[in-house]
């Protein structure tokens, strides 16, 4: 029997990993996702024939669990090191940037890794959880027009502090109030698409004393395809700041801090998508892999846990379905 009836809230890294930790454990487990894809900040936009990563840009591999994992999707093919031209950027300077650690991407796009991860366990797309509930045995939940959506023994939120508080509230309030003191951020990315390649010799940039935190050309990166295609990402200080904005007056004003950075005019661009991401980066950190109150049956991951990368969100993934599998099969 293992753990009953499992659900799992959020189909981002965390997720993901969490569900496929745990498959041999539950009985029946179900993730539900909001969006229509799985995946969260790992995803893909297209537009008009052009192609962008358009959360999470690369990754890294720190520890060895995830090492391990992401030696196992590279022999699957869905993932491979971006060897481009990486630099430090300021106002038309640059230096070549010190690699400490190679550069990971998705293949073909960041996606495509959350789908895999996805057709591995039952990931119903879709289903935004509003109420969580406690029942005399187990737990139901349901969405915002009040249908439910089932009754588990346990249910593990692998989500952002905002939405995991907002579920918590009045039904833990320990974890609410802790959720309370991890903030994420908002942060704008800009995606834009040109006709032809640009002068600018690197893929990828850091940018100093600019709007921008960084920028990368897509289509330099492994697998993609070949249109010239840029992703910038505002700091989150900028993006606050000029959150009053228009969106079109944003990708305007975006645009002429990438020429100003990079020191050169460029063509105006076919394409120009503006997406804000809520949260963006997390910023407040829990300082403990996961939450998990076996006894209730209710658990917590994602990447604010750890820290800020996706392999944080792996990390505490991992964490709470070993966690929930080890008391399960106790
Ligand atoms: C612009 C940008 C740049 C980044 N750069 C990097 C980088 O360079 N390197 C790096 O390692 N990381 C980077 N990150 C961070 C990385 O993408 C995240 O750390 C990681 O993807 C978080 O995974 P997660 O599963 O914890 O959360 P998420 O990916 O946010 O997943 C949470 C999921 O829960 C779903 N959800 C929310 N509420 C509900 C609900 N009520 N019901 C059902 N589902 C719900 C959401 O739709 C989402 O799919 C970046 C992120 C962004 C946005």
């Amino acid at each position: 029997m293992g753990g009953g009836r499992i659900a799992i809230v959020g189909a981002g890294m965390a997720g993901l990993t969490c569900a496929t930790a745990l498959e041999l454990a539950a009985a029946e487990l179900t993730v539900f996702e909001a969006g229509f894809q799985p995946g969260g900040r790992m995803a893909c936009q297209r537009q008009d024939g052009y192609e962008f990563d358009s959360g999470l840009p690369y990754f890294s591999a720190a520890d060895e669990r995830f090492r391990l994992a992401l030696d196992h999707w590279r022999e699957e093919g869905l993932v491979a090191a971006w060897e481009g031209w990486f630099v430090d950027l300021e106002h038309g300077n640059f230096l070549r940037r010190e690699q400490a650690a190679p550069w990971f991407v998705g293949l073909p796009n960041m996606a495509a890794l959350a789908r895999h991860l996805a057709s591995l366990c039952r990931v119903e797309c879709g289903v935004r959880v509003a109420r969580l509930e406690r029942l005399e045995s187990g737990w139901g939940l349901s969405d915002a027009a009040g249908r439910s959506l089932g009754a588990f023994d346990q249910v593990l939120l692998a989500l952002p502090p905002g939405p995991a508080g907002a579920l918590l509230s009045g039904v833990h309030d320990a974890w609410a109030e802790r959720l309370g003191a991890c903030a994420d951020t908002r942060t704008w990315v800009l995606m834009l698409g040109f006709d032809r390649r640009q002068d600018l010799f690197f893929d990828a940039a850091y940018v100093s004393d600019s709007p921008i935190n960084w920028m990368a050309r897509n289509n330099s990166k492994p697998g993609r395809g070949g249109r010239e295609s840029w992703v910038l990402e505002a700091t989150p200080e900028w993006t606050r700041r000029f959150a009053h904005l228009a969106p079109e007056e944003v990708g305007a004003r975006l645009f002429r801090a990438m020429q100003e950075a990079a020191g050169t005019r460029l063509d105006a661009p076919e394409v120009r998508v503006l997406r804000a991401w809520a949260p963006g980066r997390a910023i407040g950190v829990l300082g403990e892999p996961c939450l998990y109150d076996a006894e209730r049956g209710l658990g917590l991951c994602g990447d604010w846990c750890l820290g800020t990368t996706v392999e944080a969100a792996f990390l505490s993934g991992l964490a709470l379905g070993e966690a929930v599998t080890e008391t399960c099969l106790a």
